[in-house]
């Protein structure tokens, strides 16, 4: 099964991709993710995608593209994935379509989680990942228990570079421009469902757990 995870910036998509991906057995692949690993490696790739991420804009669709075909090429994702983060235009969603069907493959599902705009400004500036293990907190809705440190692995905490509001405020036009137009694409091939995205977190797992038809782990 392969599923794709659509919404905006502070929806929340990485936190449920971790869990449904323990939950499922499928492999999480993110594009936000593998570009910051490019950029700490200090990769050619990383380098080409700094610039737009650093200013909260898409980075071009040949680029993500080959990034994502490249990596779902790889043989532990033959059993299917958790796409988080992509696709995010059109464009990219007819070239992943295209590389699954030449293994007969398709999108089998596609959960948009929807959050109101107002409510995704506090989500991102509150957002603190593990330098460690990538565990995600948020110092406003999910604190972690003690000050700076992952409650997963004691790993420091750190923002993200681009959860800067400034940066947010763009990353959030950029998906009303860009992004949105998939909701209807989805909508239309009849694979979309819409959780709703501001409820607690297991409460958002427990729906999309039910909405992937997976066993219930309660
Ligand atoms: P994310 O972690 O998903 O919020 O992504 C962080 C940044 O990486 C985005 O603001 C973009 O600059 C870039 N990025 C991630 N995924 C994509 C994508 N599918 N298409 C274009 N740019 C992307």
């Amino acid at each position: 099964m392969n599923v794709v995870l659509l919404g905006p910036p502070g929806a929340g998509k990485g936190t449920q991709a971790k869990t449904l991906a323990e939950q499922s057995g499928l492999v999480h692949v993110s594009s936000g993710d593998l570009f910051r690993a490019a950029l700490r490696e200090g990769t050619e790739l990383g380098m080409r995608a700094k610039g737009y991420m650093d200013k909260g804009e898409l980075v071009p669709d040949e680029v993500v593209i080959d990034m994502i075909l490249e990596r779902i090429s790889q043989p532990d994702c033959a059993g299917g994935v958790i796409f988080d983060g992509f696709p995010r235009t059109v464009e990219q969603a007819k070239a992943l379509e295209a590389a699954l069907l030449r293994h007969q493959q398709r999108v089998d599902r596609v959960i948009y989680m929807s959050v109101p705009g107002e409510v995704l400004l506090k989500r991102i500036a509150g957002r603190r990942t593990c330098k460690s293990c990538g565990a995600v907190f948020n110092v406003y809705y999910f604190p972690p228990k003690t000050a700076d440190g992952c409650d997963v692995c004691g790993g420091e905490l750190y923002q993200r570079s681009d959860d800067t509001e400034e940066t947010a405020r763009n990353r959030l036009e950029v998906y009303f421009q860009q992004t949105t137009p998939l909701i209807d694409y989805y909508r239309g091939q009849g694979t979309l469902n819409e959780v709703d995205g501001e409820q607690e977190i297991s409460v958002v797992t427990d729906a999309m757990v039910a909405a992937l038809g997976l066993p219930s782990k309660a």
